[in-house]
């Protein structure tokens, strides 16, 4: 896509007033969330079809945004934005009633723009106003021709509806984006643990069935981490519940902190945390345990001016390539390590 035509340093006059509502305008605009967005098949057959109806070579859907007039689609010449003071479309959404000009070269306000005075040396310029759904104009549907002229009455009408088209596609696509978004959330909502931020148990046991279908399919290593931090009682009935909370949270965040991005570290229940560990053998599970336990023991937590720390004991398990059973029993031998390590003391890792 070519960047904005060669433009003369010309002395082109800045539109004269920008209305006192711009900042609204603006705010409409943005909201669209469409500006800068990747070119899109459904906008160029409307600029084509505008070029078509109107019989000339050039339309664009441009979209006035505070300092250029930014691109979204166009037919006859690849155009991706323009300084806003050297574009016809800025003074048709300023509401000079420049939405119809017959001969760029007479008119004083266009006469020095780069598109008028530089190839393809525009004449003519026609433009309906793309109007937000709360009546702002936020770009225009335009045609160009090279030759001076006016559409006719028929032309017009059929810019107008094709204008109607182009904002119905921007809202479908801003509420499609918005959508996604809101779903985005809820689904994050409804897969993390409030308190740690870490996946709930229901995710997590989603994943684990995930991670080992692939690692059958893969015939991949996959480990598992169980985490139970040690004597957790003493700290609710030392520090009460709440500081329970707070030591819990923090231990998520660095959970959280610790795994790489394929791992799936989540709140099995209660102070019982685990780790799925994609693309990893026992030797790599055991590591990453030593050093997250580690971690863990030198973390230190705070009731008011009093310092606590915790220790967790943690056992690891993982599936040999050739002999993938399924999750449940992957987490039942981390589950069972991490009651060894348990007897074996408690503040370590075994297997
Ligand atoms: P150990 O595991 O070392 O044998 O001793 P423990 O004291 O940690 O014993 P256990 O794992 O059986 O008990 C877990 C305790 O963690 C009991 C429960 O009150 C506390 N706990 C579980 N979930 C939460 C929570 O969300 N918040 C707080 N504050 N405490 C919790
Ligand atoms: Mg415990
Ligand atoms: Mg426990």
């Amino acid at each position: 896509m070519l960047a904005a035509p060669n433009i003369h340093t010309l002395p082109t006059a800045r539109p004269p007033v920008e209305p006192p509502q711009d900042h609204l305008r603006l705010a409409a605009l943005h909201r669209y969330n469409v500006l800068d967005t990747p070119t899109c098949l459904d906008f160029t057959f409307l600029t084509e079809l505008a070029a078509k109806v109107c019989g000339v070579p050039y339309s664009f859907i441009s979209l006035v945004d505070a300092e250029r007039v930014w691109v979204k689609s166009y037919t006859g010449l690849a155009l991706e934005s323009l300084p806003r003071d050297q574009c016809y479309c800025s003074l048709a959404v300023l509401g000079e009633a420049a939405t119809d000009i017959a001969d760029l070269t007479l008119d004083p306000r266009t006469a020095a723009m780069p598109l008028t005075v530089d190839a393809p040396f525009m004449r003519m310029y026609s433009s309906v106003a793309l109007t937000s759904s709360d009546g702002y104009p936020i770009g225009t549907l335009c045609v160009m021709d090279t030759k001076p002229g006016t559409l006719d009455d028929e032309q017009r009408r059929m810019l107008s509806r094709l204008s109607r088209q182009v904002m119905a596609l921007i809202e479908l696509r801003a509420n499609e984006k918005a959508l996604q978004s809101s779903m985005r959330e809820l689904e994050l909502l409804a897969t993390t643990d409030d308190l740690t931020g870490l996946h709930n148990r229901r995710s997590l046991l989603q994943r684990l069935k995930f991670e080992t279908a692939r690692a059958k399919r893969f015939r991949s290593p996959l480990s598992a981490v169980m985490i139970d931090l040690d004597h957790f009682k003493r700290i609710n009935d030392g520090h009460g519940h709440i500081v329970g909370d707070q030591v819990l949270a923090s231990v998520g965040r660095l959970l959280r902190d610790s795994v790489r991005v394929i791992d799936v570290a989540g709140r099995y229940g209660g102070e019982e945390l685990c780790v799925i560990l994609p693309n990893t053998p026992i030797e790599g599970a055991l590591k990453f345990a030593e050093t997250l336990r580690a971690k863990l023991e030198a973390l230190t937590h705070h009731d008011g001016a009093r310092v606590l720390t915790v220790t967790a004991s943690m056992g690891a398990a993982a599936f040999d390539h050739m002999d993938i059973a399924d999750g449940d029993a992957l987490l039942r031998e981390a589950d069972a390590a991490m009651y060894r390590a348990k007897h074996a003391g408690r503040n370590c890792v075994e297997r």
